[in-house]
């Protein structure tokens, strides 16, 4: 998702979208697209209220709460980043302690309650939740100590990528994350996020250590060298083993980077990467935007690069927060409504906002090119996408990702454009990703892959559902017909079939879990539908 961030360094680029759509679309519509949000949306039941399980919420309902902890929530419901999901808990527990989480598990053990951590529940199919369950809300719990002599932090799990960032700057930065910052470092963990680094690879590579609780309130050290075959499961575990306390992450250099950006064909792109961008260690940061216009639809395409740039002579303006917030969501709402002004969203990005974008270094004494666009590894990963949450009603947008062997890359653009074609999907953006062999033990690339995210507006109401349901069946069929992955904390439309066809180990992973969990005190929506 970092490439709205990207597209839209000053927002001018949306102001003349503005300028040439206000006229004709009316102000009054506009201003509704570009509104702030009011609050947490509420999509209404969830889409797989069904499949929630049988929990007998009324035995829950009379359990008299834990004393000594704070409870932010005692029932109701709690909802994700989708708002598709809505789901009646026991209650949410604010954690600020390792005490909090161990007395919490202590309570669930005794009265037959499930536990499930949450982070920022940016994953989109009830994966920090269960339906009559705890919710254990980390982001409270979020100290970060920096030690320059290792190189590396060690951090609480609630801490998020932006709070992390504004305390490195402007010396270091973050090594692996998601393309953007508001993530929690327990919830990345839990699905071995990546971005737009494609050297250092997923977030399972940066962590040095972590401490853990296991369901039965112990403390256990889990690495790369210690426990590895816990390190292994708890690394894109979904929260199922235990709850991270801790983790101790290595940290990189803040360095100056030049940007760079290309058109290309999408044909192009393999050979580009491999006898190009990959050989030059020098290109540290890249990612690809597919066109969404549908002129060109999934056939042109953008690669942005961030080139290393050596010196010592530089003078960086303060890390700072991504501005423009209303035109960049005008910009994303707009393209939702046709295909004129999809056209209009991909010309604006191909001609003018690389041309406003903000160059936040400068040379201290005059070296390399006047024309340079020169910024700090910061920059680029410093944004936390307030411009994707809106107050329209009815609507949602939700993101799919697939991993697809880079021989693949091709055919699968191609048969990914056929189903998206076909049931009329409203795609809204397409980025390129590079992904390593990850060898965590529900890995998503078991090999090199592309990884193709693609960012879906829907409609809220059953038949938005059905679309997307239908649309999601059918890419993971192709993706598996690839011999590719799809990544596991978007929406559960997956069959149980899919689920084992794309990730073979899966019997595997929940045989495992039970062997660390035997009461299955760990779950979420997620285990709930596909483990029992
Ligand atoms: C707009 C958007 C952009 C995204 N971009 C990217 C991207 O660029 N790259 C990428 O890899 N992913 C991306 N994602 C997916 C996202 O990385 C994951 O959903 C991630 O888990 C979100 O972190 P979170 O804090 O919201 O975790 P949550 O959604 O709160 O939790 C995710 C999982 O982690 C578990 N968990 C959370 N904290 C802990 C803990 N302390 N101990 C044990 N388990 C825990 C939860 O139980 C749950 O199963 C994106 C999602 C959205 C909505």
């Amino acid at each position: 998702m970092q490439t709205y961030s990207q597209k839209f360094k000053t927002g001018a680029s949306a102001l003349a979208l503005l300028v040439v759509v206000g006229g004709t679309y009316g102000f009054r519509r506009l201003q509704v697209l570009a509104a702030d949000p009011t609050g947490e949306k509420d999509c209404g039941p969830a889409v797989g209220a069904a499949e929630q399980g049988n929990v007998n919420l009324e035995r829950i309902k009379a359990i008299a709460p834990l004393q000594g902890v704070k409870w932010s929530q005692l029932g109701g419901s709690i909802n994700d980043a989708s708002c598709l999901n809505k789901t009646e808990i026991y209650g949410v527990v604010e954690v600020h302690s390792i005490d909090d989480v161990a007395k919490t598990l202590a309570f669930a053990r005794d009265n037959k309650l499930s536990i499930t951590t949450a982070g920022v529940r940016h994953s989109m199919g009830g994966q920090a939740f269960r339906k009559g369950g705890i919710v254990l809300d980390m982001r409270g719990f979020n100290r970060v100590v920096l030690h320059e002599d290792t190189r590396s932090i060690t951090v609480q799990p609630g801490a998020t990528w932006h709070q992390i960032q504004n305390m490195l700057d402007p010396r270091f930065a973050v090594r692996a994350m998601q393309s953007t910052d508001i993530f929690s470092v327990g919830g990345s963990i839990s699905v071995n996020a990546h971005g737009m680094d494609h050297q250092a690879g997923a977030l399972a590579r940066s962590i040095k250590s972590m401490r853990l609780m296991l369901a039965d309130g112990s403390l256990r050290t889990v690495s790369p060298t210690e426990n590895k075959e816990l390190f292994d499961l708890v690394v894109g575990g979904y929260g199922l083993f235990g709850v991270i306390v801790e983790a101790e992450l290595s940290i990189v250099d803040n360095a100056v980077y030049q940007t760079g950006r290309r058109m290309l064909d999408y044909k192009a792109f393999p050979a580009l990467f491999a006898d190009d961008i990959e050989k030059d260690a020098n290109v540290a940061l890249m990612y690809g935007h597919l066109s969404t216009a549908p002129s060109s639809f999934l056939k042109e395409m953008l690669l942005y690069t961030y080139t290393k740039v050596d010196g010592t002579d530089f003078k960086r303006e303060p890390l700072g927060e991504v501005g423009g917030t209303k035109l960049r969501r005008l910009t994303i709402n707009l393209s939702k409504q046709g295909p004129l002004f999809q056209e209009l969203k991909w010309l604006s990005e191909k001609h003018i906002e690389h041309r406003m974008e903000a160059c936040t270094v400068t040379r201290t004494q005059a070296m390399g090119s006047a024309e340079a666009c020169l910024v700090s590894r910061n920059d680029p990963m410093h944004d936390s996408v307030a411009y994707l949450r809106n107050s329209l009603p009815n609507d949602t947008d939700i993101l799919h990702e697939y991993f697809i062997p880079r021989s693949e890359f091709v055919s699968f653009v191609d048969g990914m454009r056929k189903v998206l074609t076909d049931n009329q999907t409203n795609l809204l953006n397409a980025s390129v990703r590079i992904v390593h062999q990850e060898d965590n033990f529900l890995t998503y690339s078991p090999q090199p892959a592309f990884s193709l995210v693609l960012y879906i507006n829907q409609t809220t109401d059953e038949e938005g559902n059905r679309r997307m349901k239908k649309a999601t069946e059918e890419l993971i069929d192709l993706t598996i017909a690839h011999k590719g992955r799809f990544f596991l904390p978007y929406q559960l439309y997956y069959t149980r079939d899919q689920l084992q066809r794309s990730y073979p180990q899966i019997n595997d992973f929940f045989a495992a879990k039970r062997r660390y969990d035997p009461a299955e005190l760990f779950t979420n929506t997620f285990y709930q539908k596909y483990a029992s």
